[in-house]
């Protein structure tokens, strides 16, 4: 029984501030320590769940954050960008999806780190008209392949959009978020006490809960931060204008969707 483990940086005990998870600064290199922990206490949730393959995709900014040499010996780790499934890579053959260290949706009051994909380039995102965060896309591309996510960890308001958004799926709240850049972060020995824990229940719990499926001719909507990266993102032929910030792509499953809208992204990306 194979379990894919997604590890994002935001959603990490102690995380507080920006520099926390952007390369090239001292904080970043204890907290990339702390990201490598956690993704090791999942995947001994993993391992006594009844796994015997953990898969770790490193899921946070260039996806070059994990310490291979500091990570479960027998966790395989897929690390490095431009991957097709980017956050989720690694799902197809999956019997499971844990994500690790995510962050709520752009726009949440009180969210640490609060983003969807992009904290630049774009607000809200929709998945068939219905406002998702990172947490709930990559849970329908995991759908797609059949793939149940049985647990996610976080501060208290992913905790909350979870609970709303993936029916059985087990929440484990390391943290509390006061402000943006501000948390209150749990005892290690209870974020290790509850990650080890909440995994393990999910993964045990895995047939009971079910994948989310999405309905064929999936339609993804990205809101723009500016109307300047709309226009970059609107090069792509398949992309349709909704309004100046918002551009519309459809696919005939949702991952061929997410595809183009990476590609909006990619191309926004390139303007400032
Ligand atoms: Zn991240």
């Amino acid at each position: 029984m194979r379990v894919l483990i997604s590890v994002d940086m935001e959603g990490i005990a102690g995380v507080s501030g920006h520099d926390d998870v952007s390369p090239g600064t001292a904080q970043y290199e204890r907290f990339r320590r702390l990201m490598t922990a956690e993704a090791n206490l999942a995947a001994a949730g993993a391992w006594a769940g009844g796994a015997d393959s953990v898969v770790v995709n490193d899921s946070h900014d260039g996806m070059r954050n994990i310490l291979y040499e500091e990570l479960d010996e027998r966790a395989e780790l897929i690390s490095g960008y431009n991957k097709p499934l980017g956050m989720v890579e690694g799902a197809a053959g999956a019997d499971c999806a844990v994500f690790i260290g995510y962050h709520a949706m752009a726009g949440t009051a009180q969210a640490a780190l609060d983003h969807t994909i992009s904290t630049v380039q774009t607000h809200n995102w929709y998945l068939n008209g219905v406002r998702v965060g990172e947490a709930q896309l990559n849970a329908a591309l995991c759908g797609h392949y059949g793939v149940p996510v049985v647990a996610v960890s976080g501060d208290d308001k992913l905790g909350r959009q979870v609970r709303e958004s993936l029916p059985g799926t087990r929440v484990i709240v390391v943290k509390e978020a006061l402000q943006r850049e501000a948390v209150r972060s749990m005892g290690r020995a209870e974020v290790a006490r509850l990650i080890r824990q909440g995994v393990e229940d999910g993964v045990r719990a895995r047939e009971q809960i079910a994948p989310i499926r999405t309905s064929a001719g999936a339609t993804i909507q990205v809101e723009f931060s500016r109307a300047g990266f709309a226009d970059l993102a609107a090069i792509l032929p398949e992309a349709r204008r909704v309004d100046d910030r918002t551009l519309e792509v459809e696919g005939s499953d949702v991952v061929e969707a997410w595809r183009r809208a990476d590609l909006m992204l990619r191309l926004a990306g390139s303007g400032h």
